[in-house]
């Protein structure tokens, strides 16, 4: 739920059966706010298609710039400070939003994208027992849609799976920084929290290039 929760400003309260008609009309508004959280393997798929420098992708903000204060275990430490990983965003639109206002990277959007607006929640059962709308911005939808319910759950699995996973990443990687601080070492940059995610080469170290005298 983190994404989802994060970037709610408000919940709309209609019913289950009304919500499941819920169409899209592609007006691209949900592009160009709010900004969307990433995860390492959002990232990886997107990168894997484009063939872009992940470091190009990406934009690490602070927690003025998003509304995240109770999810601190979205946070990475970085050398900056502590940064949420988002989709970059260039003069108020996500860098794959084309000027038909239709995502370029559709098959391969991130799953924030996929999940947007629509908020589930189900039993442990399995049985969805709410559903909202999350209006984090101006949102034209029609209601003669249909949603089915096995695939909002699915979705709503991936998602989270995919969620959790990476704020494990991130929870490994803030040890690991607050470990070097104890050590007296300053914290990694961006490009080394790709490199720990596996997203990017890591960096060489200046001796490893070094060739051992022969002889
Ligand atoms: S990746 Fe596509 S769907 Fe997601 S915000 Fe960007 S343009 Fe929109
Ligand atoms: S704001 Fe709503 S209608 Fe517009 S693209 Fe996003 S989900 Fe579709």
């Amino acid at each position: 739920m983190a994404f989802r929760d994060s970037i709610v400003m408000g919940l709309s309260e209609m019913s289950i059966a009304e919500l499941l008609k819920f169409r899209c009309t592609g007006c691209g508004n949900c592009c160009k706010e709010p900004l969307l959280p990433l995860t390492d393997e959002d990232l990886a798929r997107l990168v894997s298609h484009t063939g872009s420098d992940p470091m190009s992708l990406v934009k690490f903000i602070t927690r003025d710039e998003i509304d995240m204060d109770h999810e601190p275990e979205g946070f990475a430490l970085l050398r900056q400070g502590k940064r949420v990983m988002v989709l970059k965003h260039v003069q108020g639109r996500c860098i794959y939003l084309g000027p038909d206002e239709r995502c370029s990277v559709y098959a391969e959007r991130p799953l924030g994208c996929r999940v947007f607006p629509l908020d589930p929640t189900f039993s442990r059962s399995g049985k969805l027992v709410r559903l909202q709308l999350i209006q984090a911005t101006e949102c034209p939808y029609e209601l003669d849609g249909h949603n089915p319910v096995r695939a909002l759950a699915s979705l709503n699995q991936l998602y989270d799976g995919a969620m959790l996973r990476y704020r494990a990443k991130i929870a490994d990687w803030n040890r690991l920084q607050r470990r070097r601080k104890q050590q007296g070492q300053a914290a990694q940059t961006a490009r080394d929290f790709l490199a720990f995610l596996g997203v990017v080469a890591p960096r060489k170290r200046a001796q490893a290039s070094k060739r051992a005298p022969i002889g």
